[in-house]
């Protein structure tokens, strides 16, 4: 598949699929990513980051059933192995690390936790927890743990039922410009 092709799958699948599938929150997964993606863009992130907000789920959207529990741990992991070939770490390093900010805030931030949806408390202990010591020392260390961690709270937010949001080609030409140029063999 080429790059324009991948993009024009994950939107049809956003389109069609994500708009019925749901992940035990109140929105459809389409209407979160959509949600995330609005969100970054309202606070001035940078495209790449924009991007990574918009598909942070995509492992969800990809895959079916979304309801899959071996992918509450996976899905970031999958993610950032899907967009990476396509896109670079710009975009698949806050995906595949959007997990990992999670239980790093329920780490170190007050608070934090108990602001939780029911649903991303219920997977909380599936992901393993909040970071130890250690482990949250580990996660600082990566050069895209402050974008992990922005995506996270417009992750968490990303919940409003019937919040307007720009349709999924709005994103088509973001998403074709961050393409890796030339394409991975
Ligand atoms: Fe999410």
């Amino acid at each position: 598949m080429t790059g324009p092709a991948f993009v024009a799958h994950c939107l049809a699948r956003l389109r069609e699929y994500g708009r019925t599938a749901y992940l035990g929150e109140r929105v459809s997964i389409t209407e979160h990513m959509l949600q995330a993606a609005h969100a970054a863009e309202r606070a001035g992130a940078p495209p790449a980051l924009v991007a990574a907000a918009l598909l942070h789920d995509i492992a969800y959207v990809l895959h079916e059933p979304a309801a899959d529990p071996g992918l509450d741990v996976g899905h970031a992991a999958l993610g950032g192995r899907l967009l990476a070939p396509r896109f670079g770490p710009a975009v698949s390093e806050p995906v595949r690390l959007h997990v990992a900010a999670k239980r790093y805030l329920c780490a170190v931030e007050p608070g934090y936790r108990a602001a939780l949806s029911p649903a991303s408390v219920r997977t909380l202990a599936a992901q393993g927890g909040p970071l130890t010591d250690a482990e949250a020392r580990e996660f600082e260390a990566s050069p895209h743990a402050a974008d992990a961690v922005r995506l996270r709270r417009w992750d968490e937010a990303a919940k409003v039922i019937g919040a307007p949001v720009p349709d999924v080609d709005h994103y088509r030409p973001l998403l074709e410009a961050l393409l890796r140029r030339p394409e991975p063999a």
